[in-house]
């Protein structure tokens, strides 16, 4: 361990949960040997980390104009660059002023080791690949993120996360269940699994899940997002026993219609997504669906969009729609279909999907009005307000008391 004091590190953070746990591992690393933490945006920082996510071009763009900003209020730190954009397009992101190096995905773990060797003069020698880099966030008082896997086999046509993040790797259930414990002495009460598909857990995720329902002082659990064929009935009976996992479930279902399930190289179809949905209402009752849907995939027609629409408004109903537009991905199988579908298709469709999601999150929360509910504060909002969420995710805002902060309180929403 060196000792740092007085050195100062920011990290800037894009795209998904399992990079924001990833980024807050790697500041601690840099926080146990002594530097202070800062926001990435402020000056004199001595080493700067630009966590990337390549999701869509638009995300592509965002690293680059935050890399451009960090290197003219800090022209002379040390700027390392790693994540999803920086696997794909490494030679991209290295001809950027400012930038010392660039790291790919499964060289994430020597951020830290890298930076100081630069920051001590000495030369950048290349490290083996890791295995999987363990992460979880420790930033929010009242939640935390773990990471439980990385990267993925499934190689849908749209997405490049198996080229950035490489194949499904898991973090072994005895790191898993050590880190949970850390986090549970700090505090934190609930504790959300990610990972890029993490029902792809080496073994079966379920082990996982009943190993840390058993860690003392983590009251709730939730799983960022898990495929539908891999949420298996097994593991929904196991869940609906009486666990500390919440009746909250994130689950892609990117379309409602067969024949684009197919092109998209999905591994289910919508009677199996249907089924899945039926089959925790029937155990766990009226539980928080969150549901993935991309807008405008090549080749998809007025009428297939149609039938996404009408899967979700008359078959599924979930309480919520994460909404993507289609954005092309070099490399991908769909990015050389044909039937690219224009821009002002995909934001009608987009918009579509929004005014549905808005009317069947109302309706969600409608049904609970009333009701009396558990709500773990996380913090203050606006004006004297505290925020905070119910097991089955319902926001709920009540006036600010310090000393609710991080409790589970029972709320009538
Ligand atoms: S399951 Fe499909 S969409 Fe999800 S990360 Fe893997 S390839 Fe991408």
């Amino acid at each position: 361990m060196g000792d740092f004091s007085g050195k100062k590190m920011a990290i800037a953070t894009l795209g998904c949960k399992l990079n924001f746990a990833e980024s807050s591992s790697i500041a601690q690393q840099f926080v146990r040997n002594g530097f202070a933490e800062v926001s990435p945006y402020s000056s004199g920082v001595d080493v700067c980390v630009v966590n990337t996510c390549t999701v869509t071009e638009h995300s592509d763009k965002k690293c680059r104009n935050i890399i451009r900003r960090i290197h003219k209020l800090n022209p002379d730190a040390i700027i390392a660059v790693t994540g999803c954009y920086a696997t794909l397009k490494k030679e991209e992101i290295e001809a950027l002023e400012g930038v010392s190096f660039v790291l790919e995905q499964d060289k994430k773990g020597s951020v830290y080791s890298r930076c100081i060797e630069l920051l001590e003069g000495s030369p950048c020698s290349p490290s083996a690949a890791e295995h999987i880099f363990p992460a979880c966030s420790f930033g929010e008082r009242t939640r935390s993120f773990l990471k439980v896997q990385d990267g993925c086999n499934y190689f849908c046509t749209y997405c490049a996360i198996p080229y950035a993040r490489g194949r499904s790797r898991s973090v072994p259930v005895d790191t898993l269940v050590k880190q949970a414990k850390e986090i549970a002495e700090k505090g934190v009460k609930e504790i959300v699994l990610t990972g890029v598909n993490i029902g792809d857990y080496d073994g079966g995720l379920l082990p996982v899940l009943k190993a840390l329902n058993e860690v003392r002082g983590i009251e709730r659990y939730r799983i960022s997002s898990i495929e539908p064929n891999l949420l298996t009935e097994q593991m929904i009976d196991w869940i609906a026993s009486g666990t500390k996992f919440q009746p909250h479930f994130h689950i892609p279902l990117q379309s409602g219609c067969d024949s684009t399930l197919k092109r998209m190289h999905r591994k289910y179809d919508t009677a199996l997504f249907a089924s899945r949905i039926d089959y925790i209402r029937k155990k766990m009752g009226d539980v928080f669906f969150g549901i993935d849907v991309i807008a405008g995939f090549p080749g998809e027609t007025d009428a297939e969009f149609d039938s996404t629409l009408s899967f979700i408004r008359d078959v599924i109903r979930p309480a919520f729609l994460h909404i993507f537009p289609y954005s092309r991905r070099k490399g991908t199988l769909a990015d050389k279909m044909e039937g690219q579908v224009p821009e002002i298709v995909k934001t009608n469709r987009v918009k579509a999907l929004e005014a549905l999601s808005d009317e069947l999150h109302r309706e969600y929360q409608e049904r609970f009005k009333g009701t009396v509910q558990k709500v773990l504060f996380e913090g203050r909002v606006k004006g004297n307000m505290m925020g905070g969420y119910t097991g089955n995710y319902i926001r709920v805002e009540r006036p600010f008391k310090a000393d609710m902060i991080g409790e589970i309180a029972e709320v009538v929403i």
